[in-house]
């Protein structure tokens, strides 16, 4: 049987562009699919045809040499023979790639078996808030299900090998078969024949792990982090899913944390806010002086610019904000009682209407 014309075939004329030769055998592809013609031989054969033609005049290096020798100019491995349905559903991400639509439709490629992706696997990791804010690089041991050694398999006689089986169904191109994932074997085409015997139905193991991981500085509480391939194994070589890692914190003595700031409550006492101090506060990256303006009211904040934690996308930095607290003394011995007695005769210890009115402000506020 002699070969068409790799032009007549997909209905193009000798001089179309690339779009149009794509155009056209989008078109043969939809019409001819198997997915779409069970069972219909000549329907296969077009299809093949079509998808030979596009391969050959889709690729300008194979194009020249077929509008110069023809078929004779593309050898023995241009022949319907040497392309696989793989082969054509291989193409379709090129040709269906730019609409959605037909990749969904065909599912990702018609009868194509798939490498399945082993689940995921959460763990949690604990961190300081010191931790937190610079950053850290963790070593972290987990188990997960890898290939067993010495697993051996066979081509699956529900789907033969393809992964897939058909299914009839109504979608807007009139009525249509759909492949859907092989329920013998979970759509890899390929079921164990032999096994070593500590390893599951699915040809896995339980194997620990020990991985690094870089942690950016930033991160918050309930964060999760992502590792691709570093999660369990599909069944039959199935690529791996992920690990995914759930950020805990662990509570600092005196630190919490705001967002991207940290807060820091400090008690001072009455003669300390009124006299005015020097003291230390910690940070997360240490103790640092601060100084205490003498009548210092309770409530007031102080901003240490930068001591925060940096934020995750780069916006900058957060603060410190240390509260200020001025501790009431609970009990006085008589001789205290005496003296705070004598100083409350004072003008200068009786709240002036000023002062009253910024201590109803901040009844306000609470
Ligand atoms: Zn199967």
């Amino acid at each position: 049987m002699s070969k068409r014309d790799y032009y007549d075939v997909l209905g193009v004329a000798r001089g179309a562009s690339a779009e149009e030769i794509k155009k056209a055998y989008r078109k043969l592809a939809i019409k001819y699919h198997p997915d779409k013609n069970p069972g219909d031989k000549k329907a296969e054969e077009n299809f093949k045809e079509a998808a030979e033609a596009y391969d050959v005049l889709s690729n300008p290096e194979k194009k020249q040499r077929y509008d110069q020798f023809g078929h004779a100019g593309m050898g023995a491995s241009g022949g319907a023979h040497g392309f696989s349905m793989d082969d054509i559903f291989s193409q379709f991400g090129d040709v269906f790639g730019d609409d959605g639509v037909f990749g969904s439709f065909f599912g990702g490629g018609g009868g194509r078996s798939r490498r399945s992706v082993g689940s995921n696997i959460r763990i949690k990791i604990k961190l300081t808030l010191p931790e937190m804010k610079s950053g850290v690089e963790k070593t972290v041991k987990y188990r997960r299900m890898v290939q067993a050694e010495g697993v051996k398999y066979a081509t699956c006689k529900q789907c033969n090998g393809s992964g897939a089986v058909r299914r009839v169904q109504n979608t807007f191109l009139g009525q249509m078969a759909t492949n859907s994932p092989c329920p013998v074997c979970s759509g890899m085409g390929k079921i164990i024949e032999s096994k070593p015997k500590e390893a599951n139905e699915q040809g896995l193991i339980s194997q620990e792990i020990e991985t690094s991981i870089r942690i950016p500085g930033g991160v918050a509480e309930g964060m999760q982090l992502s590792m691709n391939g570093k999660g369990n194994y599909g069944p039959c070589g199935g690529a791996a899913g992920d690990l995914i890692v759930l950020v805990e914190g662990i509570p600092h003595e005196e630190l919490t944390r705001e967002d991207n700031n940290v807060i820091y409550h400090l008690w001072l006492s009455f003669s300390q806010a009124t006299l005015g101090d020097s003291v230390e506060v910690p940070t997360l990256d240490g103790k640092v002086r601060i100084k205490i303006d003498a009548g210092t009211q309770p409530g007031k904040m102080l901003r240490l610019k930068g001591k925060g934690f940096p934020d995750l996308n780069g916006y900058g930095t957060g603060d410190q904000l240390v509260v200020l607290n001025v501790y009431v003394p609970t009990k006085v011995n008589s001789e205290e009682k005496a003296m705070l007695e004598k100083l409350a005769e004072s003008d200068n210890f009786k709240p002036s209407s000023k002062e009253k009115s910024f201590f109803d402000k901040l009844k306000d506020l609470f």
